[in-house]
């Protein structure tokens, strides 16, 4: 063990800071700003043009038929859920190592949420195990793509096809990811992204649906605005016509415009905000690949990684401090961190209604217990990482077994 951290030993110096690096920080531009402001002197500031314009660039972005942008991606899989018809008492598949929004939206629906196992190096849903959780009153099944690494597509389209179920993708980590060279929001039946303020592409808060099928196209729009036939934008602009009906129980969930100015500039920079996550995340997986007490994010050669955060597990079983320990050592040193993600079963709310047990989900226990995301964002630069790293081997230093 400490020939392998000497040989990791670098030359350059080690680099102090006096400054706190958050885990992630926004990346808004002055053209963002202009837009705001032209938004703001504007005689429409909810969903209207600058909203149609965004969901224009996002479809044409992912290569897919239909966009609607909304409030969230909590609101966006809620009506996605309730568009592929998920009714009370049904059950819906997800993962259960993914923000609690992605349980939640389930329950918003009165469905049960049914999960599958993590693969240990990816951390994305087992497709070998998801066959054996199906039953009849499978109506949805959600893969999370895990950090912004594509899950298994390929597999769980099969096994969906072969029992006929919709695939609703949680893809709040996967705006720019791609697998087998088809871009995540063209791949699933219903694809969900989220634009909440970490996420890589930001408006504030704010969420977005893609999908190539005309129907849940026009249902996901009727249920986003109160379940009204026609949109505000169709009834007060120039052209409309006053004239509406409401045919569905819907909710609020429709984007402004006031976030879709921030949307239009973020998504001109999309792959560029990647390209720069990309190079930080690459970096971290050089430096800490040899450290036995360290497993890094695993990659597949055949999916692009969307790269929106960066999680290490600490295998605290070569160790004599846990995680608790290394956030703590790391916020002394003025370093962020976040956990992405308390498994959920392990939440003491589902544990509650559906009395999940932690080993239930081998895999996601091990993970959930020892997950950790270091400091990723646009502005971050090598040296930034460089710190964060010479931290963590100090801690694995005085602490390894
Ligand atoms: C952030 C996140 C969401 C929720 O997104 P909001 O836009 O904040 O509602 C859902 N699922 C996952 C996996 C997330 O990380």
């Amino acid at each position: 063990m400490m020939k392998q951290i000497a040989d990791l030993r670098d030359t350059r110096t080690i680099p102090t800071r006096t400054s706190f690096l958050p885990l992630s920080r926004p990346d808004i531009g002055e053209e963002e700003k202009a837009e705001v402001l032209d938004t703001l002197n504007s005689d429409w500031l909810s969903k209207g043009p600058k909203t149609k314009k965004f969901e224009e660039q996002f479809k044409d972005y992912v290569g897919a038929k239909h966009a609607i942008a909304l409030s969230s991606c909590t609101a966006a899989l809620h009506i996605a859920l309730l568009t592929v018809g998920v009714m009370p008492g049904d059950e819906v598949i997800t993962s259960p190592l993914t923000f609690i929004a992605t349980g939640n939206a389930i329950l918003y629906v009165g469905a049960k949420p049914v999960f599958v196992d993590i693969q240990r190096d990816t951390y994305n849903m087992d497709p070998e195990l998801l066959e054996q959780r199906i039953t009849e009153k499978t109506k949805a099944i959600i893969p999370v793509h895990f950090a912004g690494l594509p899950c298994e597509m390929d597999d769980i389209q099969k096994i969906a096809k072969k029992y006929q179920i919709p695939i609703i993708e949680d893809a709040a980590h996967a705006i720019g990811a791609s697998f087998k060279g088809k871009k995540v929001g063209n791949i699933g039946d219903i694809t969900c992204f989220s634009f909440y303020a970490t996420k890589t592409l930001t408006t504030g808060d704010g969420g977005l649906i893609t999908t190539n099928n005309e129907d849940f196209a026009r249902k996901l729009e009727i249920l986003s605005l109160h379940g009204m036939s026609t949109g505000a934008w169709q009834r007060y602009s120039p052209t409309g016509s006053a004239k509406w009906e409401m045919v569905e129980l819907g909710y609020k969930y429709n984007m402004t415009d006031i976030q879709a100015s921030l949307g239009i500039h973020q998504l001109a920079k999309i792959d560029s905000f990647v390209k720069k996550r990309e190079d930080i995340f690459c970096f971290y997986d050089k430096m800490l690949k040899e450290i036995p007490e360290i497993q890094i994010p695993a990659s597949r050669g055949y999916c692009k990684h969307a790269r929106y955060i960066y999680p290490i597990v600490l295998r605290t079983e070569k160790l004599t401090a846990g995680r608790l320990e290394l956030i703590n050592h790391l916020k002394a040193e003025n370093i962020g961190t976040g956990i992405h993600f308390i498994s959920i079963h392990l939440q003491p709310y589902y544990e509650k209604l559906f009395g999940f047990k932690p080993e239930a989900f081998q895999n996601a226990l091990y993970v959930s217990d020892r997950i950790l995301s270091l400091p990723l964002f646009t502005k971050m630069t090598e040296n930034d990482a460089y710190y964060v790293v010479n931290k963590i081997k100090g801690f694995i230093q005085k602490y390894c077994v």
